[in-house]
C-alpha cells in the first residue's frame, strides 16, 4: 500500500477521535502530510470509524485529484487542502464535532484563554469562522482565513471545531485541548466571571511548551 505508515497514523488518530467522544457516527475528518511528497493522506466521507482501516484512507494531491484509495474522500477535502496550501507550517488537520466546542460554535462569538492547558496548547483567543455550507470551496475559505498565518485551531460557526499541526499528535492535542476548555469555560460562566489568563503569561506558557514540554528528543517511548 502506498505511504502505509501515514494511512495507519490518520486511520488510528480517526479511530481515537470517534473512541475519545470527539466525534460520533462518521463525523469529522482527519488528514496528514505525507512527508517529502505534494500529497496528503485523508479520512474517507462517511464511513464508520469503528470498522475503518489504514487501505480506507484516501490519498490525494493539493489540486485534490486522487492518487490512491478506492474510497471517495472526504466532503471536506477542500478544507484542508486550502491548510496545507496557505500553512506550510501545518503538517496535519483535524475536524471534529466536539459537542462543548461546538455550542460556542453556535454563539459566533471568540473564546479567550482561560486555563493554563489552553495557554499552552493553543497559545491565543480562539476565533470563530463565519457560517458557509458544508464541503463547500467557501467553508475552506472562511475556516483557512479565520485561522490566518499562526493560529491553531479555530470554531466553525454552527458546526465544529478545524484545528491544524505540525504535526498528527499536535493537531489531535489541539482538538482535545480545546474541547476540555469550551466545558470548562462553560462551566465557569455558570457560576461567574472566567478570569482570562493576562495575554503577556500566555505567550509565555505557549513558547515555553513548545520548546520544552514532555521528554527529550528520542526519549519520547
Ligand atoms: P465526511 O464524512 O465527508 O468527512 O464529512 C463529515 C463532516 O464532518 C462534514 O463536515
Ligand atoms: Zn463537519
Amino acid at each position: 500500500m502506498l505511504y502505509e505508515e501515514t494511512r495507519r497514523a490518520v486511520c488510528e488518530t480517526a479511530r481515537r477521535m470517534m473512541r475519545d467522544g470527539l466525534v460520533k457516527l462518521t463525523s469529522g475528518n482527519i488528514s496528514s502530510r505525507i512527508p517529502g511528497t505534494a500529497h496528503i493522506a485523508i479520512t474517507p466521507s462517511g464511513m464508520d470509524y469503528e470498522t475503518m482501516t489504514p487501505a480506507d484512507i484516501t490519498v490525494v494531491d493539493l489540486e485534490g485529484q486522487v492518487i490512491d484509495g478506492a474510497r471517495r474522500p472526504s466532503t471536506e477535502t477542500p478544507m484542508h487542502r486550502l491548510a496545507y496550501q496557505r500553512r506550510p507550517d501545518v503538517g496535519a488537520v483535524v475536524h471534529t464535532h466536539s459537542i462543548y466546542a461546538s455550542a460556542f460554535a453556535c454563539l459566533g462569538i471568540d473564546m479567550p484563554v482561560i486555563s493554563t492547558e489552553l495557554a499552552m496548547v493553543v497559545g491565543g483567543t480562539i476565533r470563530c469562522a463565519p457560517y458557509a455550507k458544508s464541503g463547500t470551496q467557501e467553508m475552506a475559505e472562511t475556516a483557512v482565513t479565520a485561522l490566518g498565518t499562526e493560529d491553531l485551531v479555530v470554531f466553525l460557526q454552527n458546526h465544529g471545531v478545524l484545528a491544524v499541526g505540525r504535526t498528527l499528535r499536535e493537531a489531535y492535542n489541539t482538538a482535545v485541548a480545546l474541547e476540555e476548555a469550551a466545558m470548562i469555560y462553560y462551566l465557569a460562566r455558570q457560576m461567574g466571571t472566567p478570569i482570562i489568563i493576562p495575554a503577556e503569561e500566555r505567550d509565555r506558557m505557549f513558547r515555553e511548551f513548545r520548546r520544552s514540554y514532555g521528554q527529550p528528543k528520542g526519549r519520547e517511548e
